[in-house]
């Protein structure tokens, strides 16, 4: 999609600062960060979102991306959120599929 901010960042057409990439995904920091650590994993391909026919080995290149940036943020020992808004009731604002990586504080236990 020509117009989407998230492909151009995963793409590396815009500058961002980049956590990790493989060949499918790319992990780079949210502008608006809610914790210490808050990086954003997105699919390469443009997928509106989670449901929005989304491959196994793409999912697999997220998974990967998610363990790189807690190995490499240092939070994966003391615990971190993975999430994804769907859609404008739950609060999805950007409509390329992202998983929010958060840690590196006490996470609030409400999700609601
Ligand atoms: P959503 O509300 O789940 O769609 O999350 C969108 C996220 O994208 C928010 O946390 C924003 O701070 C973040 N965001 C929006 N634009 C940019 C950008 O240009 N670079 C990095 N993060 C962004």
């Amino acid at each position: 999609m020509s117009d989407c901010i998230f492909c151009k960042l995963a793409k590396g057409e815009i500058p961002t600062t980049m956590v990790y990439q493989n060949e499918l995904a790319a992990a780079f920091a949210d502008a608006s960060p809610l914790a210490p650590v808050h990086v954003l994993v997105v699919p390469k391909a443009h997928h509106d979102n989670l449901l929005d026919g989304v491959d196994a080995q793409t999912l697999m290149a997220m998974v990967e991306c998610v363990e790189q940036v807690v190995q490499r943020t240092g939070i994966k020992d003391s615990g971190f959120r993975v999430l994804t808004n769907v859609g404008a009731d739950a609060g999805q604002t950007v409509n390329h599929l992202h998983w929010h990586v958060l840690g590196g504080k006490r996470l609030s236990d409400q999700l609601a």
